[in-house]
């Protein structure tokens, strides 16, 4: 599909190319032709004077007598020569032309193939609860003696399913919203967004018993604060996740250079230094079987982490050993 539309792309800018090549062409002969034309004029005004003054049989030999066929022959060398530029034009353009399409179509071929991925990902995704769903329902009509206790645990699985599919659906419309968003900015004072998305998560870390600790200095920056808060609370959910009980989450905050740091610490399971790239992408997630507990999700979090951030100009970055994992947000103040 994209080399129809590189090889289309590529005529269209030959042909504006050309167009141009061709007017300049005609300016230039158009331009030239006129001095001819007078200088075939005042030759001949210059003939008639010489005749007048000496005579037609009494001219002198050095008044060189005007030869028509030199002008003719200046005429054809320009058309020879516009000609043979136009040629070299065509082709020099036609490889810049292609080179120029393929450079346009980069970006939107990238941004396609993107798109398919995250389709595929989200429908292969998709397909596990639905598939887990689907058989489920069945065996229990299948069955011919069904008792309560039965459909009881049949009802709470497929509730379970049909959670975590609703937390897929959400977290994959909050992926294409930020991404198609220009969020409104204003102000936002950091410390204010940390203790909010802290308070957000005080549950589920009250449950493992961890304790977060809130280090971080009041700074004000320009951003969106929902959003803010959401990526603190996909890293501090994350740092909960990932840590065994009664362990501790540190979040603590810098600013240098016009760039405010905030770390969040925890003291988990950590990330194999050959995954802390990948981990930023989508539906990305390490190994399962490197935790003894079973942790549930999706590896949207940190690709919405990510998008946050680029929406604020900043970075995220992760380090991390066997003792716990450190991600880093850097955003401009
Ligand atoms: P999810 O947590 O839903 O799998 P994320 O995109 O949030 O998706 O994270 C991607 C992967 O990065 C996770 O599957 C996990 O393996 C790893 N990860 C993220 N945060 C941490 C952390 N704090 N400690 C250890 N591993 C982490």
């Amino acid at each position: 599909m994209f080399r129809t539309t590189r090889l289309k792309l590529t005529a269209w800018y030959l042909l504006l190319i050309m167009l141009i090549s061709f007017l300049f062409s005609l300016v230039i002969f158009i331009d030239v032709n006129r001095e001819l034309i007078r200088f075939e004029h005042y030759q001949e005004l210059r003939q008639d004077r010489i005749k007048q003054q000496y005579g037609e049989v009494q001219m002198p030999t050095e008044t060189n007598p005007f030869d028509e066929q030199l002008v003719f022959e200046a005429r054809n060398r320009l058309i020879a020569s516009l000609v043979i530029l136009n040629i070299c034009i065509l082709g020099g353009a036609g490889v810049a032309a292609y080179f120029l399409a393929g450079r346009t179509l980069g970006p939107i071929k990238k941004a396609v193939e993107d798109q398919s991925r995250f389709i595929g990902d989200a429908s292969h995704e998709l397909k596990t609860p639905l598939t887990t769903l689907r058989s489920e329902i069945e065996v229990y009509l299948r069955s011919k003696k069904k008792t309560i206790a039965e459909s009881d645990a049949i009802l709470k699985s497929n509730l379970e399913e049909v959670i975590r599919l609703q937390s897929l659906t959400d977290s994959l419309m909050r992926l294409t919203s930020l991404e198609n968003s220009t969020a409104n900015f204003e102000k936002v004072d950091l410390a204010t967004v940390i203790e909010h998305a802290i308070r957000s998560v005080a549950a589920v870390s009250k449950g493992k018993k961890i304790t977060i600790k809130n280090r971080s200095g009041s700074v004000t920056l320009h951003g969106n604060t929902k959003s803010l808060i959401q990526l603190f609370i996909i890293l501090l959910d994350n740092a909960i996740k990932y840590s065994k009980n009664n362990t501790t989450i540190t979040v603590r905050s810098k600013i240098y250079g016009g760039v405010a740091y905030i770390d969040v610490i925890d003291q988990g399971i950590g990330i194999p230094e050959n995954e802390r790239e990948k981990i930023f992408n989508r539906f990305y997630r390490v190994d399962k079987s490197r935790s003894s507990f079973d942790i549930p999700g999706y590896g949207i979090g940190l690709s919405i982490a990510k998008e946050i951030v680029a929406m604020h100009k900043g970075a995220v970055s992760c380090t991390s050993n066997k003792k716990g994992s450190v991600f880093t947000v850097e955003l401009p103040v």
